[in-house]
């Protein structure tokens, strides 16, 4: 059982959470007989890193890393960092 809370919005300004999977790719250049580089180059997909970042939509300044937030077991954010609000209800600690 994961410590945290389950979260719909941003705990701290209450927009939506955005998260995102960090994937792998390299941008493979041939090089030429020239010994150049070639200004073509082919994407080759490394897959997933299996790296998870969140961060608010709102750029409030709420973010998670890799560690401070997961999936519960029915794909719900379940946020391991702000866990000091109770209930899951937003608190304003910034004004503007
Ligand atoms: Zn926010």
């Amino acid at each position: 059982m994961l410590d945290g809370i389950v979260r719909n919005c941003c705990p701290i300004c209450g927009a939506p959470i955005t998260a995102s999977s960090l994937c792998q790719y390299s941008l493979d250049y041939k090089i030429l007989k020239s010994g150049r580089m070639s200004k073509r180059y082919r994407k080759t997909d490394c897959s997933s890193m299996e790296v998870w970042l969140a961060c608010c939509s709102a750029q409030c300044g709420a973010i998670w890393e890799e560690g401070d937030f997961a999936w519960d077991g029915r794909d719900r954010f379940l946020d391991m960092k702000y866990t000091d609000e109770q209930n899951g209800t937003s608190v304003r600690e910034y004004d503007y």
